[in-house]
């Protein structure tokens, strides 16, 4: 017999608080199945999300209920029907896809959502724009983690963001299966239509036992991150000046003292000439600028000048490439350790006290050295397949699209503004727009991402939605023409 669901004393309630508490993306999922079991509810999409609404009636679900349901309110999803029997497969659970499939899902489509991973380890911290703390509080992200954005504060760590994006999607209906790797397409085997053979768009899956490779999809979101684009989509490097990036995490015990020390939101060095020289004098440490925020862990984000790096024993031996510069091989672990803690402590002027690294997903103490020297960026954002009269609309969001330069922390804000956009094109796309028009739309929009800061976006950020225009000053949405993208239709099977 069901428990009626706003019992005091409900199982179902404490399952539901031990998922808006859950602090491990394994105990997420762990929670969310456990939950539906309880409630009896089956299923996926926005009629699991209502079904869920239906079950949880009392105060703490109802109100991030209100939250979502004014979300999902935007005249833009009309009521979740603008993609209904629109079947997308979204790659990568980092905050760029799952933040599209949040959007796919509250258009009505039909999302399933693969990660090849099945833990969220980053404890480097996110900066966010005032849009994207309005957006993650417009989905409720203080009612997951409360200690989002107080007062002041701008950043988040990639796991909790990813945390709460977890918990969203799951309720707004996407389909989320750990453990499983995107390893390409299928094209159909048969005509769309017939019965007999494959008539739409599959993907080769890692495990191959994995039921998803039956799964066809009309629309692929690929959001794996820096290093994964699906084949077709060309990418273009950018070579800068050498850049040297350094990440580092130290426990945050938040005691008083480091409640006392003050973040750095990025010092640069034309910006504090003082600050970088007392730095270099006293410790032989060289940087063009540095970041603190104070969130989980205290993280800090640095660029180094090789000379010091040489000089402080962090790099054994100077190289021309870069690739072999920073070569583990190259690289004293111990020496690395000890100069991200002597910036650290001199930047924040010996006010942290203890200093201790946070760990790594590898048990390690969390110091990474990176190079940022070469970016990397997609020349297109979308491309349209096709193969025996059968459609499939590839989009890319976040770092695979763009390469962030971290220390400027723009990774996570234009990866929303993609995710938006990708969002605009399968709702573009659901309507029925020819492919080429809908391809010409996306490279006209994805023009203006590079450029974006929040001084040049809109101001009104409470308006912004999928619709370009909410969020692009003046944007030309045809500033590139159906007749410039041809070669992104691309007829017969994936080479
Ligand atoms: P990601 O967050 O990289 O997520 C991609 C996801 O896709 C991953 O979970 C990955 O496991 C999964 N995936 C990849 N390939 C496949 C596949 N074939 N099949 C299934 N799943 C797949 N930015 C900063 O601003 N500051 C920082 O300090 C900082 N540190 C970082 C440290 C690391 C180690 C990394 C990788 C990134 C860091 N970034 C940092 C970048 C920042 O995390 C991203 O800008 C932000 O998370 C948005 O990225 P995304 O969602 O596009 O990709």
């Amino acid at each position: 017999m069901s428990v009626p669901a706003d019992e005091p004393g409900n199982p179902a309630h404490a399952i539901f608080e031990r998922f808006l508490r859950a602090g491990e993306c394994r105990e997420v999922l762990g929670c969310f199945v456990e939950l539906c079991q309880q409630l009896g509810l089956q299923g996926s999409g926005l009629q699991l999300y209502h079904g869920l609404k239906a079950a949880l009636n009392y105060w703490n679900a109802k109100a991030l209920w209100s939250k979502l349901d004014k979300k999902a309110g935007h005249k833009d999803y009309e009521q979740g029907t603008a993609c209904a029997g629109t079947k997308c497969l979204v790659v990568g659970a980092g905050p760029c896809g799952l933040r599209a499939a949040i959007e796919l899902a509250l258009l009505g489509a039909r999302v399933v959502l693969l990660e090849k991973r099945d833990s969220f380890s980053r404890n480097n911290v996110l900066h966010l724009w005032p849009f994207t703390i309005h957006d993650l509080r417009a989905l409720g992200a203080k009612k997951f983690y409360g200690r989002f954005c107080t007062g002041t504060l701008d950043h988040i760590s990639i796991r909790q963001l990813q945390l709460i994006l977890l918990k969203v999607a799951l309720l707004l209906g996407v389909e989320v299966h750990i453990n499983v790797r995107f390893e390409g397409l299928v094209p159909p085997t048969g005509k769309a239509g017939t019965v007999s053979l494959q008539g739409g768009w599959q993907a080769v899956l890692q495990p191959s036992s994995s039921p998803l490779t039956h799964y066809e999809f009309d629309v692929l979101i690929s959001a794996g991150g820096g290093k994964f684009v699906p084949e077709g989509f060309k990418r273009k490097e950018t070579r800068g000046k050498l850049a040297i990036g350094i990440t580092t995490n130290f426990i945050n015990r938040h005691s008083r003292a480091e409640v006392e020390v003050a973040e750095i939101s990025g010092v640069a060095r034309i910006y504090n000439q003082k600050f970088f020289q007392n730095l270099y004098n006293r410790t032989g440490i060289d940087l063009e600028n540095i970041v603190y925020y104070k969130d989980d862990t205290h993280y800090f984000v640095m660029t180094a000048k090789k000379q010091s790096l040489l000089k402080k024993g962090v790099i054994l031996q100077d190289k021309a490439d870069i690739e072999s510069l920073l070569a583990p091989e190259n690289v004293n672990r111990d020496a690395l350790l000890s100069y991200a803690k002597e910036a650290a402590n001199f930047s924040t002027n010996y006010c942290l006290p203890q200093l201790e690294f946070a760990l790594n997903h590898r048990g390690l103490p969390d110091v990474d050295m990176f190079d940022f020297t070469c970016m990397t960026r997609s020349e297109n954002a979308a491309l349209v397949r096709e193969h025996n009269g059968s459609r499939v609309l590839l989009g890319l969001v976040g770092d695979c699209l763009v390469e962030p330069f971290w220390p400027l922390g723009t990774g996570v804000a234009r990866g929303f503004l993609a995710a938006f956009d990708a969002a605009w094109m399968v709702r573009r796309w659901a309507a029925g727009t020819p492919p080429l028009e809908v391809l010409a739309e996306r490279e006209s929009i994805y023009q203006r991402l590079s450029q974006t800061s929040p001084d040049n976006t809109n101001k009104n950020i409470s308006q912004y939605s999928i619709d370009p225009a909410t969020r692009y000053p003046n944007i030309n949405l045809q500033a590139i023409k159906a007749s410039q993208v041809r070669d992104l239709y691309l007829v017969g099977t994936v080479e």
